[in-house]
């Protein structure tokens, strides 16, 4: 789950880490006031979405008066920001940071994400801070610095402080950057994060080391346990379809083409877009229904493929080991019912009681395509779909 960048600033300051004042706000008037209330003469305008490369895509501005703070919120409020990370159409702005401008000397890289091979919070660190880190990681990978924490010790002051030395972080600023790295491991561990960041930790023009950004993805596995992040929750900032998934507790992802998959199993799932591709299709979607599906999980499968405007067939690709396929069949005659289906259906079934299953669709007077193995089924599924792209 990820959190906008205030709130990542509000959870790095618990840690102890410097960041610069700011406040969040939902309006122009609210941002002025803000403005108001930190003083100061240079404020800084930010878009807060669940994306990085604000700055780059227009969502980032210095703003020297208030009447500027006033047009530039006006501006990106509401803008469609588009950054590399956001996708082609963007996404709408709706909350700002309102911060006090920092007189930036040095932007750094800090970065922890957990380092599955060596079971560790893995420490990433670079002289190159305020870019692309993945740009940095592919044409001067000598510029990280890694280090991979010992969750005995933690991050120890000693070999914090090597590191600022090795980014550059000079020795007036360096007991400050130890503080940051290490309020950064805590927070990181203490909140169940996968990933946080500090792109760019910044040395100002008086030798102090602040974080001027702020990004955190935390473990949804843990969030039981981490209500105060759950409330940080914006929904605004997640996929509609995946978050009626969720309240199925249904695996679901949309993806750009036109065939829907309602699979059980990741395996099979992913094996099933292979296929599709395999055989010239594009799959709408990634769905894994789980292993006890029942009719009305099926129904709310069908109706979440359904609302995406670009589907042309639907496949449905289902191994009955745990679950019978003549269960899975009554599902999918029910759910194709009541959703009143239009675009064209393919089944595919195997495993225990598929005589029935297969019964049970081809008496149901629903216009099913059945296919016999996965191959079959893929390829019915690609040309009820329009054929190959
Ligand atoms: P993103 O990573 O989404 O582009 P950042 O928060 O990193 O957004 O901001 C982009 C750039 O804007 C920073 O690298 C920095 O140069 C500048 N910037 C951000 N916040 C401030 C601030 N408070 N004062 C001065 N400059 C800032
Ligand atoms: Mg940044």
């Amino acid at each position: 789950m990820k959190i906008h960048e205030y709130q990542g600033k509000e959870i790095l300051r618990e840690f102890g880490v410097p960041t610069p004042r700011g406040e969040a706000c939902f309006s122009v008037d609210e941002a002025v006031a803000a403005a108001t209330k930190l003083g100061g003469k240079v404020w800084v305008v930010k878009a807060q979405i669940h994306a990085g490369g604000r700055g780059k895509g227009g969502g980032v501005k210095v703003a020297k008066s208030l009447d500027e703070v006033r047009q530039f919120a006006g501006q990106i409020l509401g803008m469609h920001l588009i950054t590399h990370q956001t996708g082609p159409e963007g996404q709408v702005v709706r909350r700002l940071l309102i911060e006090e401008g920092a007189q930036i000397a040095k932007e750094l890289y800090v970065g922890m994400v957990v380092d599955r091979v060596s079971q560790r919070v893995a420490l990433l660190a670079s002289s190159e801070g305020g870019m692309e880190i993945e740009e940095v990681a592919k044409h001067n990978p000598e510029k990280i610095h890694t280090v991979r924490i010992d969750p005995v010790t933690g991050l120890e002051a000693a070999e914090a402080s090597r590191v600022a030395r090795a980014i550059g972080v000079p020795d007036a600023a360096n007991a400050e950057a130890v503080q940051i790295l290490q309020g950064l491991y805590r927070a990181f561990v203490e909140k169940d994060a996968m990933l946080a960041e500090i792109n760019p930790l910044v040395i100002t023009a008086d030798n102090h080391a602040i974080a001027l950004d702020a990004k955190f993805n935390f473990d949804s596995n843990a969030l039981y346990r981490r209500p105060e992040i759950v409330a940080m929750r914006d929904l605004d900032e997640e996929d509609p379809a995946e978050i009626e998934a969720s309240k199925f507790d249904l695996a679901y992802i949309q993806l750009d083409g036109n065939i829907g998959c309602l699979v059980n199993g990741a395996g099979l799932a992913m094996a099933t877009m292979d296929i599709i591709k395999l055989y010239g299709g594009s799959p709408a979607n990634f769905l894994d229904v789980g292993g006890g599906a029942n009719k009305e999980k099926v129904t709310e499968a069908f109706k979440l493929m359904l609302k995406n405007p670009n589907l042309k067939a639907i496949l449905v690709n289902i191994f009955g080991g745990i679950m019978k396929c003549d269960v899975i069949a009554e599902g999918v005659v029910a759910a194709a019912r009541e959703v009143s289906l239009k675009v064209p259906l393919v089944v595919r079934l195997e495993g225990t009681n598929v005589e029935l299953g297969k019964k049970i669709l081809a008496e149901s007077g629903l216009p099913i395509i059945s296919g016999n193995d996965m191959a079959d089924a893929a390829q019915k599924v690609v040309a009820a779909a329009g054929g190959q792209k």
